[in-house]
């Protein structure tokens, strides 16, 4: 890739001032794709200079032109969506397929389905019908730093890039260290679909780096962060200096609440969604409650999806998952899988070790856990890995009580035929985010949590205003009617 030792900074592919060499590897072979240069201060410091004076004039441009920009960013996508799909498979473990009808369609659904609210979004309109004299004008916020993690990248970079772009924001993003060939190849093609110099910039960096310097600088106007709570601590205290506007899309530790009427399908729908991507993703059902009279049939379906699911090389075509996506990450979920093991939950699937017949590259065995409880550390911690941990409950009330105790609420999942109940406990669960009976959100529903899941809202409207100012102005001069 021609560009993967620069950075994008004011319209051009430009020399990192003062880098650090990383190696980028491929989970599945452990071999060395190629090196990245992880940015300094100098590199921060030029890529928000360029879009701060780049906001200057996009936060003039019009909807029009914006739109523009944005059709022409989808345009450009859909020509080079096998090519993004092929970067993330490599550098962080996604099988091909899977990485092609995933991974890299839902940087085009999130583009679609943006490019639709921001036809209805108002950027002035009066306070309201005999109030006409106050007027309301959503203004860019200014400069913005994206930050991302690594296993959505498209994602994540395509829910901060696009709302900020089409609000008039300028930006700098800081993908993943352990994905940034993808950000690169999206530079590539924000260049061509004519992004404005300095709008959209690109500094390839790690957390106490890039990241840090970018979530303190005085002249970045707010933070976009997905990633750990962790991190997403840091970035809260390293803005709060300048006050900068910090939107957090953090972990969870999302439970599957199955009623004995649940359809045939739930549990094993529940576990292959635990274990899509090989359980990294935020939103992941970790956590399956099941009614006790269905319990010891849900183990051993769950069981048999976990056996069911073949692991292997993320070059392969085919239906299997991939492996984690680095060596700490794998080490991470060992440890936790062992730590299960020690703290007396039933294995029934899976376990420490790499599958059969892998000996190289980080890949880990689809994993279930019975008989667990909430003081347990596979039902508090996120795993991030193909780990699914199950209880039983007996009650409409205690399975409530079970998923809401955490510091988790980013998605809950619900299986029941009784629309009654499913609104009830949809209702009565503490997290952003509920999904129903195998029934996804549609593209543009606001994405994000609660409690330590974080404070944002990504996705249509929501996700545009998270990038606006809004200002009230009195005395606005209205037309003479007469
Ligand atoms: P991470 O927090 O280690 O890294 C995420 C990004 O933040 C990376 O770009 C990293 O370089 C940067 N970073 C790390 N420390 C930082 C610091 N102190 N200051 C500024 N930047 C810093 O997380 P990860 O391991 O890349 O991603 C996995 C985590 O992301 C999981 O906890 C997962 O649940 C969460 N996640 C949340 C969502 C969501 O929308 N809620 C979506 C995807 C992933």
């Amino acid at each position: 890739m021609e560009n993967v030792n620069k950075y994008y900074i004011n319209g051009t592919w430009v020399d990192p001032v003062d880098a650090r060499s990383f190696d980028v590897i491929d989970p599945s072979t452990e071999e060395v794709i190629t090196q990245i240069p992880l940015g300094g201060q100098a590199d921060t410091d030029a890529a928000v200079s360029a879009a701060k004076t780049a906001f200057a004039t996009w936060r003039l441009s019009s909807k029009a032109e914006r739109l523009d920009l944005l059709k022409s960013l989808a345009d450009v996508y859909a020509r080079r969506y096998d090519d993004m799909a092929g970067v993330i498979s490599q550098e962080m473990g996604a099988p091909i397929d899977m990485s092609k009808a995933q991974q890299s369609a839902t940087g085009s659904g999130h583009l679609k389905a943006f490019i639709r609210a921001f036809d209805g979004f108002e950027f002035e309109f009066p306070l309201r019908e005999g109030a006409e004299t106050t007027h309301i004008i959503r203004e860019p916020i200014g400069v913005c730093a994206l930050i991302t993690p690594w296993n959505w990248p498209m994602n994540q970079i395509m829910l901060k890039v696009v709302p900020a772009l089409a609000t008039g924001c300028a930006m700098v993003l800081k993908p993943s260290e352990q994905s940034p060939l993808s950000g690169v190849l999206f530079s590539e093609i924000m260049h061509e679909a004519g992004v404005p110099a300095g709008v959209y910039n690109m500094v390839n960096g790690d957390g106490p780096g890039v990241g840090s310097q970018l979530s303190a600088h005085k002249d970045v106007d707010m933070v976009s962060f997905t990633g750990s709570t962790r991190a997403g601590r840091a970035i809260t205290i390293a803005g709060a200096e300048t006050v900068k506007r910090v939107s957090l899309e953090l972990g969870g530790k999302g439970a599957n609440i199955i009623f004995a009427d649940a359809d045939e399908k739930a549990v094993k729908r529940g576990a292959l969604h635990c274990f899509n991507n090989t359980g990294q993703s935020c939103n992941a059902p970790t956590r399956m409650l099941v009614e006790r009279s269905r319990y010891d049939q849900a183990v051993a379906e769950a069981k048999a999806a976990a056996d069911a699911t073949s692991v292997n090389s993320s070059s392969l075509e085919g239906r299997h998952i991939g492996p984690l996506v680095s060596e700490m990450q794998f080490n991470k979920v060992q440890d936790l899988i062992q730590r299960g093991i020690d703290e007396g939950a039933r294995l029934v699937a899976g376990g420490v070790g790499r599958p059969e017949g892998l000996n190289r590259g980080f890949f880990t065995k689809p994993t279930v856990f019975a008989d667990c409880n909430n003081q347990m550390d596979v039902m508090s911690q996120e795993i991030f890995g193909p780990v699914l941990s199950m209880m039983p409950f007996d009650s409409e009330e205690e399975a409530i009580a079970i998923a809401n105790d955490t510091e988790y609420g980013l998605t809950n999942y619900v299986q029941t035929s009784d629309p009654e109940r499913a609104r009830r406990v949809a209702r009565a669960v503490r997290s952003g985010m509920v999904d129903m009976n195998g029934t996804a959100r549609a593209p543009g529903a606001p994405f994000g949590g609660m409690k330590q899941s974080g404070n944002g809202r990504e996705g249509g409207p929501w996700g545009l205003e998270e990038f606006v100012e809004v200002r009230a102005i009195g005395g606005w001069p209205v037309e003479d009617s007469a």
